[in-house]
């Protein structure tokens, strides 16, 4: 049977700014996620299999009960910062009984500066967040084609950002696909270094999981990242996160 779902997309960007003096600090900065744009997804994929599997925000009661336990474990988290963003709505991957997200990294790239090192800065990135026991795990692919999230390169963007995340979720509030894009030069025309693409990586993978900006400036999802690791709120919140069904709480 044919089937499409129709999705919501999301972007979210980023911004990489360096340090004065030369200074190898790198504060990432994203500006803004959006949701509300629709597209057309066809059926057929992997992701998109799991897309009846969803599980859904139940009736008052069942969003009531979610409620208060976002109440009791949200210490140590930004979950409300998200909630606050996704208009109190739970959206993540869906439940994939153990089947890995397959990812395709672009192995080169024709781009001035571009080096293979990114690629493996990258997928430090990945196994940063996989290493957190999640329900969601990740996979590398060399094909393309059949990869369920894309990482692909272009030598700068023409906004003064330098990672862009695309997020396509069904309505149901559960992700169904997603690509990053990251940019070798800062807008400004910087190369980035392997430090700073890893945390740009970082930030990017964190609003493929779901994840949004928090205020703590502490956590590498802050809009202006000024750290290179995941922090203890960057991990309870994904974890929290993990641990909630998809859909509205009110
Ligand atoms: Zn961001």
């Amino acid at each position: 049977m044919k089937r499409a779902a129709f999705g919501f997309l999301s972007l979210s960007l980023g911004t990489l700014v360096l340090g004065v003096n030369g200074f190898a600090t790198v504060r990432p900065e994203s500006a803004e996620s959006t949701n509300g744009a629709h597209t057309r997804v066809a059926g057929g994929t992997l992701a998109r299999a799991f897309f009846t599997a969803a599980s859904r925000g139940g009736d008052d009661e069942d969003r009531a009960a979610v409620r208060r336990r976002i109440r009791s474990e949200r210490a140590g988290t930004y979950i409300d910062d998200i909630l606050s963003e996704r208009d109190s709505a739970i959206c993540r991957w869906p439940d994939r009984n153990g089947v890995p997200l397959t990812v395709w990294i672009q192995p080169s790239s024709p781009v001035a500066g571009f080096t293979p090192d990114y690629v493996a800065r990258v997928r430090e990135a990945f196994h940063s967040w996989d290493a957190l026991g999640l329900p969601l795990h990740f996979a590398f692919s060399d094909d393309s084609a059949s990869a369920e999230v894309h990482v692909s390169w272009i030598d700068h963007f023409r906004e003064p950002i330098s990672g862009r995340t695309r997020w396509t979720r069904n309505d149901a509030w559960a992700i169904t696909d997603a690509d990053i894009v990251l940019a070798v030069h800062h807008n400004q025309g910087e190369q980035l270094d392997e430090d700073s693409m890893r945390a740009m990586a970082l930030h990017e993978i964190g609003h493929l999981l779901g994840l949004d900006h928090t205020h703590d400036e502490m956590s590498v999802m802050a809009p202006r990242v000024r750290v290179r690791q995941l922090s203890d709120a960057d991990r309870a919140t994904v974890r929290l996160l993990y641990s909630l069904p998809v859909g509205p709480l009110r």
